[in-house]
């Protein structure tokens, strides 16, 4: 008997080990990663709500489509079996009115350009402004400009997205100065219009608005944007013939503020349901597209996540709540709200998570949480690398989530493939054409992934 001694004890250790104990749950969390990922995939279930949510129209906030979008997917989601509260917001309500008009006279001929009035901008007088337009190519250079030297001219903001930036959200940042404190900044120099070159990361005729300030301004001037290869023609034109006027009208206004809402869907934790696992996107749009990309993908894989987990029974100990925020382009109102009154009813988000990227191919996650939190969440990207995820950055989370209290919150923002988005983000092209429906699903997977194994190992704030 003695000698069978060794082997016995080899089987208790194969099947009492830690490691062996380890082994099965890496295969239970494969297999039931690879079902959250094949679920989304077959059923398709996002890309037919953003189909829904795209037909309803632009949803910028304080629309009627903004709000209708609300309320619709709080009927969804109740129909799904979340929890569903919607919650009061008061949100700005800025008008495009008709479409704009612009163009210029070149060697005798009329070129007309696109473009969009930037929203929060004022309207040019009825009859349109004209007046002579100077380049100006960075704001080092409108700096050192003379005091008066835009007096009674328009100036043209031509500074291109930087295009050596991998991660181009950088590149969004190298040039969204213009359109935001454009105005603010020629109307110094006495400036009494502005143009400023679409933040497109390609050259295209579409132009894309985008939220801009009068800040401190002590005049507010209208400020257009005009589309890359408008930018770059009239930037050449404008080499050959200096003093070139330019026309514009355009006749947007401000209307009324509006009550519209948040959603907040939630679906309550068996084991800790005062623990809260946010995961959220915004449902306000810009209105030239149907804000497929931004953010009606974001809504999507927040809800979706959920609702995979929901039905593959794999949901979390904690209550997973998705909220779609109201306003975010307009000045976060609803993240605002939602963030306050978190903060009056004691809510304790342990996770929040957040996508506002575009529905792009997932590549990763961004993290913003102590040191050794983020050590942690990085051992799970061997499970997650089989579907490409695979860069774990560490930059910034999101605006929505972003309201929220940082210190005992773990954040995480979705990361998808960015090359393409910035050539659609916030002009016509962000619609549901533009949206992949296989790509979209791998994002709303990949959130279900990560909400089920950090909940599993608890890799929260204790
Ligand atoms: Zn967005």
């Amino acid at each position: 008997m003695k000698k069978y001694f060794p082997l016995l004890g080899l089987v208790l250790f194969l099947t009492n080990s830690p490691i062996n104990a380890q082994t099965t749950q890496a295969q239970t969390d494969e297999t039931n990663i690879k079902k959250l990922y094949t679920t989304a995939l077959t059923e398709q279930n996002g890309y037919k709500w953003l189909t829904k949510l795209t037909n309803i129209g632009p949803r910028l906030a304080g629309s009627p489509e903004a709000t209708q979008a609300v309320k619709d997917f709080a009927v969804l989601a109740d129909s799904l079996g979340f929890e569903t509260t919607l919650q009061e917001v008061t949100v700005p309500h800025w008008i495009r009115g008709e479409k704009e008009e612009s163009y210029y006279y070149f060697n005798g001929q009329k070129i007309k350009t696109n473009g969009c009035a930037l929203g929060g901008s004022v309207a040019t007088k009825k009859k349109g402004l004209q007046a002579p337009i100077v380049e100006i190519t960075s704001f080092e250079e409108l700096e050192e400009m003379d005091k008066k030297a835009l007096k009674g001219k328009i100036a043209f903001f031509n500074i291109p997205m930087d295009p050596s930036f991998i991660f181009t959200f950088f590149a969004y940042g190298s040039a969204v100065k213009q359109r935001y404190v454009g105005a603010v900044e020629a109307s110094k120099k006495g400036a009494v219009g502005v143009i400023v070159r679409s933040l497109s990361s390609s050259v295209n005729k579409y132009p894309h608005t985008g939220s801009m300030t009068y800040a401190d301004a002590k005049k507010e001037i209208p400020a257009m944007a005009i589309s890359t290869y408008d930018a770059e023609r009239l930037s050449n034109h404008l080499v050959v013939e200096p003093g070139l006027e330019f026309f514009y009208k355009m006749n947007c206004e401000w209307g009324d503020s509006t009550v519209s809402y948040n959603l907040i869907a939630d679906i309550k934790g068996r084991e800790k349901p005062d623990e809260i696992i946010v995961v959220g996107g915004h449902i306000d749009s810009w209105d030239l597209g149907t804000g497929a990309h931004d953010d009606g993908a974001g809504s999507i894989h927040a809800l979706e996540s959920a609702y995979l987990l929901k039905q593959l029974d794999l949901l979390p100990k904690r209550t997973l709540r998705v909220v779609f925020f109201m306003n975010e382009e307009f000045g976060l109102n609803g993240a605002i709200k939602y963030a306050k009154q978190s903060v009056k009813d004691s809510v304790n988000h342990v996770l929040a998570m957040e996508s506002d990227a575009g529905g792009f191919s997932p590549r990763g996650i961004s993290i913003v949480a102590p040191d050794s939190i983020i050590k942690k969440i990085k051992t799970l990207r061997s499970l997650l690398e089989p579907y490409g995820i695979h860069q774990f950055s560490q930059t910034e989370a999101g605006a929505d989530i972003g309201q929220l209290s940082k210190e005992k919150t773990v954040m995480i923002g979705m990361r998808p493939d960015g090359h393409r988005y910035f050539e659609i983000h916030h002009s016509e092209l962000d619609k549901i054409e533009s949206v992949n429906a296989r790509e979209l699903e791998m994002g709303s997977a990949t959130f279900a992934a990560i909400i089920y194994l950090i909940d599993k190992y608890d890799i929260l704030i204790q």
